[in-house]
């Protein structure tokens, strides 16, 4: 018997991406458009104008990466959500045409599961306890009876969100995340700046505005960004070892955008190693936003019965993690 070969499209917010996958887990192919705004935050619907118009290009570039002809595919996987209205229905039209154009069964995947499934994938992890950071998305998920649960997330903004936000306030272009890692080894002082978990839940929105204040005060922007680093992370790493301590997991995985920055690396490892759990990051490429970890979930979930008819593909932009069941780990 052959492999299953699957195509896999993400589109939920900057990154259009095309995958292809085998069942087998290699990733054939894993290549990338990203809109970059001219300036400002990402506008949804300039976003999607942009996917639409690299769609076919990528798609095509990714089936010679791989080096295969579209009836070699076996299925079309894509990001069903959660994400941005407009981009996402502009990569489900393109995974539509193709399974359409193709005749091969189509299935919708959850962006927030992918990355955790591309990072078991990638990285040896079997059942860690994952934070995922990004610029959409702050969540502590572990696998618990079916389903990946949200043991904590962010109330308000993202934290990538929120280092975006600070580093457009300085003046710098986005994304601000690696900027603000850089002027943060530069940083001295830490400025005391609001620190909240809720329960199980971190929220950024304070921190950013008291940074903000302070920074048009006259506060010295590199500790600021030192202290908005320290602040935010140190949030996250509690509510992941909390996470930890109560689902005796043994292994943390970090992904997601954010998952770039090595001051939040060095924290959660220092936080696993005081649990002897075991620490994984995916390589870069596959802790951001790519077509990769939606193949690789779409044969997952087509392996156990997922697909959808054509007509029921319609996007859903605030999935959540844990509505989905996942019978791969069952
Ligand atoms: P994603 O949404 O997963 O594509 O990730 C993009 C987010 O990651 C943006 O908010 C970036 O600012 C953030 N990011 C990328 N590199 C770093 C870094 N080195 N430190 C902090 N944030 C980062
Ligand atoms: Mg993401």
């Amino acid at each position: 018997m052959e492999e299953l070969i699957c195509l896999g499209i993400e589109s939920t917010a900057h990154t259009f991406g095309v995958g292809v996958a085998t069942e087998g887990g290699r990733i054939l192919a894993n290549v990338k458009n990203v809109y970059v705004p001219p300036k400002g935050g990402i506008h949804p619907r300039e976003a999607a104008q942009h996917h639409a118009s690299v769609a076919g290009k990528t798609v095509r570039e990714a089936l010679k990466a791989a080096k295969l002809s579209p009836k070699d595919l076996d299925l079309i996987s894509f990001a069903r959500g959660p994400g941005l209205g407009p981009t996402l229905r502009t990569g489900a039209t393109a995974a539509r045409a193709l399974a359409i154009w193709l005749q091969k069964p189509i299935v919708g995947v959850n962006h927030c599961i992918a990355h955790i499934e591309i990072g078991r994938m990638t990285t040896g992890a079997v059942d860690p306890v994952t934070l995922y950071v990004s610029g959409g998305n702050s969540q502590v998920i572990a696998f618990d009876a079916g389903r990946y649960r949200v043991f904590g997330e962010t109330l308000d903004i993202p934290v990538g969100n929120c280092l975006d936000v600070f580093a457009r306030e300085l003046g710098l272009p986005h994304p601000g995340g690696p900027k603000i890692e850089q002027l943060a080894k530069e940083g001295k002082n830490y400025i005391p700046l609001p620190y909240v978990v809720k329960g199980m839940d971190m929220s950024f929105s304070g921190m950013l505005t008291e940074a903000i204040r302070k920074y048009r005060s006259g506060a010295n922007p590199r500790d600021l960004c030192l202290s908005l680093q320290e602040t935010a992370f140190a949030s996250l790493v509690e509510v992941t070892e909390r996470a930890l301590a109560h689902t005796e997991k043994k292994e943390v995985m970090l992904t997601g955008g954010v998952a770039a920055n090595s001051r939040l690396r060095e924290m959660l490892k220092l936080m696993a190693d005081e649990h002897d759990a075991k620490f994984f990051v995916p390589p870069s490429e596959y802790c951001q936003d790519c077509g990769a970890m939606i193949a690789w979930t779409g044969i997952l979930a087509f392996k156990h019965g997922a697909g959808q008819k054509v007509e029921d593909t319609g996007v859903i932009q605030r999935w959540r993690t844990d509505q989905v069941d996942i019978p791969w780990r069952s």
